[in-house]
């Protein structure tokens, strides 16, 4: 598991993709509540329009106060930005194995076929010969299927 803290200070420029339908979004000096996605406490980015509760649900603010009980003293103001960041992972589609990130799908492949990066890298070397080759493969490969 990969832990992502997204948004270092200084006037960055910030992206998100999600790992659900891999829309990306970025912008300078932008939370990711902003673009409407949420980080979840696995370091998964989902849309919130792919959640099945609304972010401010009590269900779903009760469940971050419980994982990051310190937010309880604010817990009368606007947590949507601090939730965004801190999602809880029950209600993650990621976490729930409802959708899969690249990055999980990766360490899938790793453990299920025992193939370590520069394995792959050197497979597509031996069967593509050039990123172009593969790449083009691989579209044509997702457009039948
Ligand atoms: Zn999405
Ligand atoms: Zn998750």
């Amino acid at each position: 598991m990969k832990m992502r803290f997204g948004f270092v200070s200084n006037s960055s420029s910030s992206s998100f993709t999600c790992d659900h339908c891999k829309t990306t979004e970025s912008g300078y000096d932008v939370g990711i509540s902003e673009f409407e996605m949420v980080e979840c406490d696995y370091g998964h980015i989902c849309c919130v329009h792919h959640l099945s509760v609304e972010i401010d649900d009590p269900k779903v603010i009760e469940a971050f106060l419980e994982i990051h009980p310190t937010y309880r003293k604010y817990a009368n103001g606007d947590m949507i930005g601090e939730i965004s960041y801190h999602f809880p992972s029950e209600f993650c589609p990621m976490c729930n194995l409802e959708a899969i990130g690249m990055d999980d799908l990766v360490s899938y492949y790793e453990l299920r076929f025992g193939l370590n990066q520069d394995e792959v890298l050197d497979d597509i070397k031996n069967t593509f010969n050039t990123y172009d080759n593969f790449i083009k493969a691989a579209r044509d490969a997702n457009d039948e299927g």
